[in-house]
């Protein structure tokens, strides 16, 4: 059986524990990967603090020149990539290149990097003094991700705590570590020297062993959101600089006015993408007015009946498998309790089975109707190919839905009514928000985070909001005497008065 080992610097320890790496296409178990501990933890983190202040020493432009290099290789790379993302995730090679492309934007972004830590600096701030400040690394960080997206998430973080001059110790999902070893090795083919990027495997065991470990100065979370709230809490309580991005239930809200083609194809694309296992799905979709709503289902219905689920490298499939047979049956057991809460199951994705591939974890499309605000399973997050129509009379009421949720990560709105679109940017309580673009994950040289409990701490992930997390600021003011004046009292707290 193929065994996945830490990245790590020096002689590898011998796991204790193992986790299975399975293939979601079949259900069989494709590899194991070796659970690493707080041991594991500690290698790391001794050859991070060897290596971290040269690192931090080299001018930014070589840093970037490394980016570059690393740019370079994920593009050469990018299908092996995308063929192993795919084998241990289950999302369809396509989509598999897309979370990699999202994952070298941020790449890109990171090779401008000595521009995006320029500091600032005040001449003449007060007689003869001169402020300035700096932005400095903050040492050794590491990331914690989901499963959902190997390749993107670890970059988001890595690539940009790495720029900015830090060692990054990556603690990636257990279900699908391949691609972030891939990634530590193309750093180093890139010429990162040993020691900044390295990737830990492991479970809930190595990610207390980060939390505890006092020379981890900062910690990126993204994954659910109790594990979000319970890592931000330990994190922070420990002293370290801690965002913790978490779940999301995204509300996707069509007016009377919208191109319904156009809604239904994003919807669709939204919703059952990847299995519906993205933090920025559209699983709940608002309809406003009667009228609206039923025009919207009809066009749903058909829409659906023409996606195919597939195995993961059927370039056919729209979409493939979920990741585990738990999670299959979690999704499962929501479209159970929708229907016992007493919305109406219009098409039921479970039961699927593929001719030839009886033990893959597939569901089909669901769609239920009548959801309402009350029921559990609107509340709680499904993370699989299930939308729920929440139908609403009028704009403040859709507008109330995803301000009023418990999560806050995503949100879009279909109009070609100027007007309320701006009202609805303007007055949504949700922190990433699209008009007439269904799954608005902002660029690279923006930032993403949701509010309320998709998202604990206050600096989003990439762009100069990333570029803030993984630095310290230092401020300098200085004075140059030229011997002959200042009789000041020096018991008074300076002033620039
Ligand atoms: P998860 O919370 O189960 O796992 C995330 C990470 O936490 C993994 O590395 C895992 O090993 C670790 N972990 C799991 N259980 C733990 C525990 N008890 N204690 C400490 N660490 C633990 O999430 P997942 O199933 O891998 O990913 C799906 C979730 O991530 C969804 O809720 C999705 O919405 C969310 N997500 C959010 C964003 C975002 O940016 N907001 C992006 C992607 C995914």
């Amino acid at each position: 059986m193929r065994q996945i080992d830490h990245f790590i610097v020096g002689k590898m320890p011998p796991a204790a524990r193992f986790g299975d790496v399975l293939d979601p296409n079949n259900g069989g178990v494709q590899a194991r990967v070796g659970l690493g501990d707080a041991a594991v933890l500690a290698q790391a983190v001794s050859a991070a603090q060897a290596a971290q202040p040269a690192w931090a020493a080299t001018n930014p432009q070589r840093r970037a020149r490394v980016m570059f290099r690393f740019k370079a290789l994920i593009e050469r790379h990018i299908d092996e990539l995308a063929e192993m993302l795919s084998a241990e995730h289950g999302k369809v090679i396509a989509d598999s290149r897309g979370d990699i492309q999202r994952g070298l934007e941020v790449v890109e972004f990171c090779c401008g990097i000595p521009h995006a830590l320029k500091g600032e600096y005040s001449q003449g701030a007060g007689p003869g003094i001169d402020v300035y400040s700096m932005r400095q690394p903050i040492g050794i960080g590491a990331g914690i991700t989901p499963f959902n997206f190997p390749a993107m998430i670890p970059l988001w973080m890595g690539a940009v705590a790495v720029a900015v001059g830090n060692a990054f110790i990556l603690k990636p999902s257990e279900r699908d570590p391949s691609v972030p070893n891939r990634l530590a090795e193309l750093f180093q083919e890139a010429g990162l020297p040993a020691g900044i990027f390295q990737v830990v495997h492991g479970d809930k065991e190595m990610v207390d062993a980060i939390l505890d470990h006092p020379a981890i100065a900062a910690v990126s979370f993204v994954g659910s959101s109790d594990i979000a709230q319970y890592v931000y809490s330990r994190g922070v309580a420990a002293g370290k600089r801690v965002q913790a991005m978490g779940g999301a239930k995204n509300h996707g809200i069509v007016m009377p006015d919208a191109d319904l083609d156009q809604v239904v194809n994003d919807v669709c694309g939204a919703a059952f993408g990847s299995a519906g296992e993205r933090c920025m799905a559209l699983p709940v979709v608002v309809p406003v007015g009667e009228e609206t709503a039923e025009r919207l289902r009809e066009k749903l219905v058909s829409a659906i009946h023409a996606l195919q689920v597939g195995i993961s490298t059927d370039a056919d499939a729209h979409f493939g498998p979920v990741v585990t047979a738990q999670h299959k049956a979690k999704v499962e057991g929501w479209i159970q309790t929708a229907v016992d809460e007493g919305s109406e199951l219009v098409i039921d994705g479970r039961n699927l089975v593929l001719q030839g591939q009886e033990q893959g974890f597939f569901i089909g499309p669901t769609l239920l109707d009548h959801v309402t605000a009350d029921m559990e399973s609107y509340k709680q997050e499904i993370f699989g190919p299930v939308l729920q129509i929440v139908r609403a009379p009028d704009f403040e009421t859709a507008l109330a839905l995803p301000s009023q949720h418990q999560y806050g990560n995503g949100v879009a709105i279909f109009t070609r009514n100027g007007h309320v679109a701006r009202e609805f940017a303007a007055r949504v309580n949700v922190g990433m928000v699209g008009i007439n673009v269904p799954i608005p994950v902002p660029v690279a040289y923006h930032s993403f985070g949701g509010w309320k409990r998709s998202g604990f701490g206050d600096q989003n992930q990439y762009g100069m909001e990333g570029v803030r997390f993984w630095t310290k600021v230092k401020t300098v003011t200085a004075r140059w005497p030229d011997g002959g004046d200042d009789a000041s009292n020096a018991f008074i707290i300076p002033t620039m008065g």
